[in-house]
């Protein structure tokens, strides 16, 4: 548990690192932050500096001399400054641990995690709760750090945590009292010796939990379904497919089933596509489990707005419509976007490579594309494996790339930016890389 008599290393200067080391000083320990970037790469260094006790440029054996270290979700747990950390037996935790570790006891967790599909369902999640009066706070992946709120001090009823693998990768107590686990598909696969490293990071999640908590899991998702063995708290399962007595969520004839006393039918949705109409369920399961309020959540769902850069509606040009999904980082995600339209799109992909099988995607794309536009790092290899099996165009510019998908588009086409790739290879973010999207479109729109 937190003990502020100790001195705690803080590995990485990012949102998380920093909220810990703020957090830490307020709770009246000692930090000692140490950063492998020189600090002209950091922002607000100079004021980090004036706070706390701080190193730029690389890691040194100052941090040694600390008791615990917090390390950021971005540093690879086989690089030389954690294998020496091993070595010398430094206890080692995430960030999401130390929040878990100093957070009021009254505030309750909800933890979402999978490959695909976090943010729509922690957002959603806490949507249904603070549309129901519920005090509830969204942090973790999205939005801002877990330790970067008052978590210490009562007044939340909900923490919702939006966790990567890499933060479960070393959490130590953490146990959320409601724990999501959407679908594990192969992401980030340069960064695990392999699929089951992944696999066993995400059941993570529910190790500390006791069957007194809940876990939410989707019966769909196959390497999830056939652990659900492993996982000690009461289970509440959803699936698109099954219905019940296996699930407590399921779909049937254009409506989500909540047990047999529940329905809401898709259409009210302001959310498209089958995997959308999953994050429903499984954020209804979770949000319900600790306020057993079922009818109230239902009616909060219908207003939920797609988060933007997934499936965002972009612009209607002369009948071509635009979407952007550029949060579309995996092959999973970009199966979502072509299953979530009624004809073939005109779909934009490629950019930098996390070491996917792209050829996951073949038949899918055979059946549901009118064209394959490739641009950007991973463009080569799309190209290589697809130009014979489907109608593809490499276009090396971004803007050029977009502009020959309207030019090839007759009215009632659909254009949609799905990358199956991250964004690192010409944009600083997924973000970045939608908002040039967004602009790009916009400007074709002016010239119509
Ligand atoms: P995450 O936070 O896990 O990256 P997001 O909600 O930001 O998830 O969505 C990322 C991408 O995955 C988007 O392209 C979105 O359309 C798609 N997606 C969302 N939910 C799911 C799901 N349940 N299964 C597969 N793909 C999904």
């Amino acid at each position: 548990m937190f003990d502020n008599t100790l001195e705690y290393g803080i590995l990485g200067m990012a949102r998380s690192g920093i909220a810990a080391a703020r957090l830490i000083k307020d709770l009246g320990g000692k930090v000692f932050l140490s950063e492998l970037r020189g600090s002209e790469q950091v922002k607000d260094a100079g004021e980090l500096q004036q706070q706390f006790d701080c190193e730029f440029g690389g890691h040194t054996d100052r941090l040694y001399h600390c008791d615990r270290w917090i390390v950021s979700p971005g540093i690879p747990l086989d690089s030389p400054i954690i294998l020496a950390g091993k070595k010398r037996n430094i206890p080692m935790i995430s960030e999401i641990e130390l929040g878990y570790q100093v957070k009021a006891q009254d505030s309750k967790i909800i933890a979402v995690t999978g490959s695909n599909g976090k943010s729509t369902v922690a957002s959603l999640i806490d949507h249904l709760l603070k549309n129901n009066g519920y005090r509830s706070i969204l942090a973790g992946n999205i939005g801002a750090a877990f330790c970067s709120f008052p978590i210490h001090k009562p007044g939340y009823d909900f923490i919702v945590l939006e966790i990567s693998s890499f933060q479960l990768d070393l959490i130590d107590t953490f146990r959320p009292n409601v724990a999501v686990l959407l679908n594990i598909t192969p992401d980030h696969m340069n960064r695990y010796a392999g699929f089951n490293d992944y696999i066993n990071s995400k059941f993570r999640i529910f190790e500390n939990q006791r069957p007194e908590d809940t876990a939410v899991i989707c019966l769909d998702s196959e390497q999830v379904a056939e652990r659900q063995n492993r996982i000690p708290a009461r289970l509440r399962r959803y699936s698109l497919h099954l219905k019940a007595p296996d699930c407590d969520a399921w779909m049937q004839e254009g409506e989500i089933r909540l047990g047999i006393r529940h329905r809401l039918p898709v259409k009210d949705l302001k959310i498209m596509g089958p995997h959308n109409y999953a994050n429903v369920m499984a954020a209804l399961l979770a949000a319900d489990a600790l306020t057993n309020d079922i009818a109230n959540l239902i009616d909060a769902a219908r207003a939920f707005m797609p988060l933007t850069h997934r499936l965002e509606f972009v612009a209607d040009i002369n009948g071509v419509l635009f979407f952007n999904d550029s949060k579309a980082t995996n092959t999973d995600s970009v199966r979502s976007a072509l299953l979530s339209f009624d004809k073939p799109i005109r779909i934009i992909m490629g950019g930098s490579d996390k070491g996917e099988d792209f050829s996951v995607l073949t038949e899918l794309l055979k059946q549901k594309t009118k064209k394959v536009y490739v641009t950007g790092d991973t463009a080569p290899q799309m190209e290589k494996l697809w130009k014979d099996q489907m109608d593809l165009e490499h276009v090396p510019d971004f803007e050029d790339c977009i502009r020959k998908a309207w030019q090839d588009s007759q009215t009632g086409d659909i254009v949609v930016l799905s990358p199956a790739c991250a964004s690192f290879d010409r944009f600083r973010n997924f973000e970045h890389r939608g908002d040039v999207f967004k602009s790009i479109v916009e400007k074709m729109a002016n010239e119509v």
